[in-house]
């Protein structure tokens, strides 16, 4: 059987040799020196000033919303995960929907200004695959509005923008480490800033609201994470630029094949300035019915794509509706083909020709 995805896992004894240390010093949680040293070496390895380790990418969205004391109305992207959405609207603001760009499915910067309003308070984006969201242009928006902007950063993982890590760009960008997800930590999460005085709202929002043992800050949140996921982030660290290679090898062979065998498929556009990090393999159908006839001859096969990401989130039952053009109809064609660190080269071309047949017809 082939999934849409595997989780990588490091070789067993180096993670027991982080449980070791765990049982030694019974620290399971609360800022232990495997969280911090996780903290440390991401914060590092992502290029940003300031990094917290939370316990998974929900609460990441949900502390950048409140650390940043967003009200109103939120503009952000119909295609994306379900938790860019409901993570706003769990918030108390109301997600204002702006269709995303048809070449590189990110929110469409040239549609952001007709829905700003008075109550626009940000807007919030995701780097959806991994592919970068046209950053610049919705810097220069937000500053003639006066607007944050957040960045649902769950795919960007380790992506690069002009040689700049893409963490850097926007007041906050928020990371996952679900187990599904490029970098893992079985569950969890992270946020990003350069913002000392964000920083250090979020340090403490997401520890109670926590100075010291018998003062508080302000409101928190339990957004901590544990020893136990800082050693799975720790023990699959050294691991990370092996798994890129292998996922942009594989990502390269689909590529490959598709033009070889003729494969009708479109293929989202990711600039040239951009370095990126193989996150997803995402493929785009001329119709929805050509893609479920493809996912049906593909189960067959025990191969198990996933239609990331259908539906697009302004049909939410909680949202009101309105018609996103591309957005729906690109959510209904596209689909993500398997990969992972370990999928054999030889299934891309399986899984290619599997394809090349039923379009055929
Ligand atoms: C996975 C994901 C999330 C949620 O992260 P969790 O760690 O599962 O809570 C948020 N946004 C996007 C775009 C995602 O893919």
């Amino acid at each position: 059987m082939i999934n849409v995805t595997k989780a990588f896992l490091p070789p067993l004894e180096e993670y027991k040799k982080y449980l070791d240390g765990i049982w030694d010093r019974v620290h399971l949680t609360n800022h232990g020196p495997l969280v911090l040293e996780l903290e440390e070496k991401l914060k590092n390895y992502l290029g940003v000033k300031y990094f917290y380790f939370l316990s998974n990418g929900t609460i990441a969205l949900q502390l950048a919303i409140k650390a940043l004391d967003l009200k109103g109305e939120i503009i952000t992207t119909p295609f994306s995960y379900v938790a860019t959405t409901s993570s706003i609207v769990w918030e108390n603001a109301k997600p204002v929907f702006v269709d995303i760009d048809p070449s590189t499915f990110t929110i469409d910067p040239s549609r952001i200004e007709a829905a700003i309003t008075e109550q626009t308070s940000a807007i919030l984006a995701t780097h959806v695959y991994g592919i970068p969201c046209d950053v610049d242009a919705i810097a220069d928006i937000a500053r003639k509005y006066n607007l944050k902007v957040v960045y649902d950063a769950a795919h960007a993982f380790g992506v690069a923008h002009k040689g700049i890590p893409l963490l850097n760009y926007g007041d906050i960008s928020t990371l996952s480490f679900h187990a599904t997800k490029l970098f893992h930590t079985v569950e969890g999460g992270g946020i990003a800033t350069n913002d000392e005085e964000l920083a250090h709202k979020i340090s403490y929002m997401r520890n109670f609201g926590h100075n010291g043992q018998e003062e508080f800050w302000g409101v928190g949140i339990n957004g901590k994470n544990s020893e136990f996921h800082a050693a799975m982030g720790l023990s699959n660290f050294p691991y990370i630029d092996s798994n890129l290679d292998r996922r942009k090898g594989l990502s390269q062979l689909y590529s490959q094949w598709i033009s070889q065998f003729g494969v009708s498929v479109e293929r989202p556009a990711i600039a040239e300035h951009v370095s990126y990090n193989y996150a997803y393999y995402p493929v785009l159908f001329s119709t929805e019915e050509q893609l479920i006839k493809v996912r049906d001859a593909l189960v067959a096969s025990e191969i198990y794509p996933r239609r990331y990401f259908y539906p697009s989130l302004n049909t939410l039952p909680y949202v009101d509706n309105e018609p996103m053009f591309v957005a729906d109809s690109i959510s209904r064609r596209v689909m993500c083909l398997p990969l992972y660190y370990d999928l054999p080269q030889e299934e891309t071309k399986r899984i290619c020709s599997i394809i090349a047949a039923v379009l055929k017809f």
